[in-house]
């Protein structure tokens, strides 16, 4: 039956296609109307389910009649420490009826390890805390190369005894896409797996910001410092956005401080070194530099190609090499933006069923970088809220305390400083000659009130989306 539906298919997709998403399946059971089909990877069946469904559907239902189902075995990699590699089995009762024609819940997609939201329950002691860890970012899948040799093995040192070397803290610095939440993360799981009693927990430092404004709202500061402070392994994520908030690094001083002298890890990560911090206070930057801060560099040659087989492998997909080798030569700052092109250009090929050829992996390359590596200007900021808001950039400039123009301004300083290098006082001079105190002002209204206002919030998404995309 499966060879017949596969001729089907194979006659009406390009032969790459057909190659890539079509031959490593195997048929595996048929029972009544029911046939079991084995996919290599969760990405996989992903992929199938959103481009190739309609034609499964047709090619079974030749084959089985209206009735016929799908069944999806995933093979999974065993990508979760030393456990037993293990097979997933997606119940797919109604798939692939046209009659019925209803859309199929599948499972699966529910099952994927997405982290779970909120966790605090504020004054009581003896909670249970997730660790909000992403069980794929492990040691494993964290390739080792010269790029992030100490970083790693420090990290690993750290999970072998946490609280226990002289890595406290571990700062991990670098620049974007290079691997510093994977790594703490990989920590976090590492130290999850050998000390299943130990209390870790990740978070970013925007959420934790968040939370802290919350705190203070709901008048219960102290429950969320005492929440804090019963940690074993704390790992915080881009510490650098605490830049500037007073109150959130006044309290976390205080929670470094009781889990530093009561032998407690802490791992940070930041997109700098911490001499390049600004705004963040002196005593919590010397913090910082009592344990090891390693950095995360630019992969090299050799670490790009294993990272792009690692994630073709990983994601069951076959790529001729010299297209392996030719995006290893062109992405090299940045390992997400290597992640990203593999899957464009997947997607692509699949999609306008053509094969993958240099040309096509040039072109996507070409339009992928460009397009990430888009700087924003201030102007530019300046143009697209005063578009967004239908006024003019004069009018944004000006003096006027009519409170939308006000809102307006400050969401061009927030974002200016969001997404540019501009130190407070170049944005302030830019934006209507303000100081840099009006800025950071800006920037810390604009925060409360996206926590507060939901309105005000829609349009910081709005704006964020058009200045991201
Ligand atoms: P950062 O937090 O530094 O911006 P991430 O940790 O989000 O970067 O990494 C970006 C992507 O690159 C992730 O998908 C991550 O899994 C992958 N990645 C980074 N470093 C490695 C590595 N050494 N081996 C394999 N994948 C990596
Ligand atoms: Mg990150």
């Amino acid at each position: 039956v499966w060879n017949n539906c596969l001729s089907f298919i194979e006659d009406n997709i390009a032969s790459q296609a057909y190659k890539t998403w079509f031959e490593p399946i195997k048929a595996v059971k048929l029972t009544d109307n029911a046939l079991s089909i084995q996919v290599p990877s969760k990405f996989f069946y992903e992929w199938l389910e959103e481009h190739y469904v309609k034609l499964l559907k047709v090619a079974l239902n030749k084959e089985l009649g209206a009735t016929a189902k799908l069944v999806y075995i995933i093979k999974m990699e065993n990508t979760y420490g030393n456990k037993q590699p293990f097979t997933e089995k997606i119940p797919s009762s109604n798939r692939s009826n046209a009659q019925q024609s209803q859309e199929v819940d599948v499972p699966l997609k529910n099952k994927s390890p997405e982290l779970k939201n909120p966790f605090i329950i504020p004054g009581i002691r003896n909670v249970k805390i997730e660790s909000q860890l992403n069980p794929n970012y492990n040691f494993e899948s964290f390739l080792e190369g010269e790029s992030n040799r100490l970083a790693r093995s420090a990290g690993l040192a750290v999970a072998n005894k946490p609280g226990g070397t002289s890595f406290n803290p571990l700062l991990i610095f670098g620049g974007v896409g290079l691997g510093k939440t994977h790594l703490g993360h990989a920590i976090g799981v590492e130290i999850k797996d050998k000390y299943p009693e130990k209390t870790v927990l990740y978070i970013s430092a925007e959420k934790f910001t968040q939370q802290y404004i919350e705190s203070v709202k709901k008048n219960n500061r102290n429950d969320f410092i005492h929440f804090y402070q019963i940690i074993d392994v704390l790992i915080v994520d881009d510490i650098q956005l605490l830049s500037g908030k007073a109150g959130t690094q006044d309290v976390f001083f205080h929670i470094f401080n009781h889990l530093h002298q009561n032998g407690k890890q802490v791992i940070l990560t930041s997109d700098k070194a911490p001499v390049d911090m600004i705004d963040i206070e002196q005593r919590l930057l010397s913090r910082f530099k009592w344990g090891l801060s390693a950095e995360l560099n630019h992969p090299d040659y050799d670490t790009r190609v294993a990272i792009i087989k690692n994630k073709l492998y990983r994601d069951g997909v076959e790529m001729p090499d010299d297209i392996v080798e030719f995006l290893a030569n062109n992405i090299k700052t940045n390992i997400r933006e290597l992640e990203g092109a593999i899957i464009s250009l997947i997607a692509h090929s699949s999609f306008n069923k053509r094969e993958i050829t240099i040309e096509l992996a040039k072109k996507i390359v070409d339009n992928y970088v460009k397009h990430i590596k888009r700087e924003v200007s201030i102007d530019y900021i300046q143009k697209v809220v005063s578009d967004y808001f239908q006024m003019d950039v004069d009018t944004l400039q000006s003096k006027t305390r009519k409170r939308h123009i006000v809102q307006a301004r400050q969401l061009a300083m927030f974002f200016a400083k969001k997404l540019t290098k501009a130190s407070l006082a170049s944005i302030g001079s830019q934006i209507g000659q303000r100081d840099h105190a009006t800025v950071l002002h800006a920037c810390k209204t604009v925060d409360n009130l996206s926590t507060t206002d939901k309105q005000f919030r829609k349009y910081v998404e709005d704006l964020n989306k058009k200045l991201t995309l």
